[in-house]
């Protein structure tokens, strides 16, 4: 979903504890998760350091972002901050006896991602998983949004449309309404 962000290994991480901080900025605009549509108006911002550890490059750091997208409950909209820890390792070579054998009952198996053959790997993939695990799976305006009314649809955040006590009272078996109506129209 995301655009690749190449980044080309050099002599700075040929050693093992060879270090390489790298920062920027990614123009991404956009990304889906779900049913969840979600518009990233700052785009990407991340803070990483690339460490070479021996059997491949550990890629650690922050991402930060603005996130608006759509309430769960009401339907407006719901902005949220996202500033996730980026953990990553890409291996120099697939894993002896890894190849075309997942076990997915291994619970020894740890998620990982490749160096590319040409020696450049994404730093997509990295903060793709950062930004699913950051991202609520459910999105609220607020926490305690009341979301909307079920009989007529009115946006409890911002009006009180009274079905919900009608529920209330009708679920409790007293519905004691007339009565109700006729002390409030005399006032
Ligand atoms: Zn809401
Ligand atoms: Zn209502």
């Amino acid at each position: 979903m995301m655009q690749p962000v190449i980044f080309a290994l050099d002599d700075r991480l040929a050693n093992p504890g060879d270090t390489l901080p790298c920062a920027g900025h990614l123009d991404e605009r956009a990304y889906s998760l779900g049913d969840h549509d979600f518009e990233l108006p700052e785009g990407i911002d991340y803070d990483l350091v690339l460490t070479n550890a021996g059997e491949g490059i550990l890629v650690t750091g922050m991402l930060s972002t603005h996130v608006v997208g759509v309430c769960d409950r009401c339907l407006e909209r719901a902005e949220f901050d996202i500033d996730g820890e980026v953990d990553e390792y890409y291996l120099f070579e697939e894993p002896a006896g890894s190849a075309g054998d997942k076990d997915e009952d291994d619970e020894d198996d740890i998620d990982f991602q490749l160096v590319n053959p040409d020696g450049t790997l994404d730093l997509s993939l990295a903060l793709q998983t950062t930004l699913v695990m950051e991202t609520p799976f459910v999105v609220l305006c607020k926490p305690d949004c009341k979301g909307l009314c079920p009989v007529c649809g009115a946006n409890l955040n911002e009006e009180d449309c009274g079905h919900a006590e009608q529920i209330r009272l009708e679920r409790m078996g007293t519905s004691p309404f007339s009565a109700l109506k006729d002390l409030k129209l005399d006032d």
